[in-house]
């Protein structure tokens, strides 16, 4: 299964590199390598790998723009920021950046594999016509609509581009209208991590930039909701 995929590594300490392309090719993963930020930009453009781990301090060009200018492009490959521990705020520019997850240095190789597998998209993509993947959209609520053939949100017919972790966030919310889920509920259901911790700020900060796409007025949402204390639900009268 996983050797259809391909993960790609940029990093720049080539001991890392050494240890991350050993257990992810024991895990069946297909590995690529880039040094600087300018090659891994390169390398995902041209080898459209399945995954990324980026690292953030690299040279040429940081882990951060290599993740905000491949999100500008209208690419949605899942993304794994790694961080060094003593940088907190780092995983939080990384989400914000467009980045799915991030990773603490130093990492255990268990968790990390744990991860990249949570993180790939499992259904392989299809790619139909926008136009027609809109007709065949199922509307959620208002005029937002997803087609879960091809993995497409729309508004209004306006095709909206979402991260993986953002599109399955949205469809699990979707699918389950009015009910309200905890952080911790979501991190386990749409994250699949069996743990939590610091973590739950990845929820609020990836609620945020969905609702930042989904929604007319992201400040007073009405797809995604919060029930204050309690989670977040997706709302349908
Ligand atoms: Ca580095």
């Amino acid at each position: 299964m996983n050797e259809e995929k391909t993960v790609l590594i940029v990093e720049d300490e080539k001991n890392i590199v050494d240890i991350l392309r050993y257990n992810l090719q024991k895990e069946k993963y297909r590995t690529l390598e880039a040094y600087d930020g300018e090659d891994g930009l390169n390398k995902a453009r041209s080898e459209q790998p399945d995954l990324i781990l980026l690292d953030v301090m690299l040279p040429k060009m940081n882990g951060f723009d290599v993740c905000r200018l491949l999100r500008e492009e209208g690419d949605n490959v899942p993304i794994i920021i790694l961080t060094a521990r003593e940088e907190e705020e780092d995983k939080v520019k990384g989400l914000e950046t467009g980045a799915d997850d991030y990773i603490t240095k130093p990492f255990s190789m268990r968790e990390l594999i744990a991860r990249v597998g949570a993180n790939i998209r499992r259904t392989a993509m299809s790619a139909p016509a926008a136009a027609t993947a809109a007709d065949s959209a199922m509307p959620v609520a208002g005029d937002l609509s997803i087609n879960t053939d091809s993995h497409q949100v729309f508004r209004g017919g306006r095709t909206i581009d979402l991260t993986q972790r953002e599109y399955e966030l949205l469809t699990f919310l979707a699918s389950r209208p009015n009910k309200v889920f905890s952080r911790v509920d979501l991190m386990e259901q749409v994250w699949n991590y069996g743990y939590v911790g610091d973590d739950v700020r990845t929820v609020d900060v990836t609620v945020r930039r969905l609702r930042e796409k989904i929604e007319e007025d992201p400040a007073n949402p009405q797809f995604i909701l919060t029930r204050r204390g309690a989670g977040y639900y997706f709302a349908v009268n």
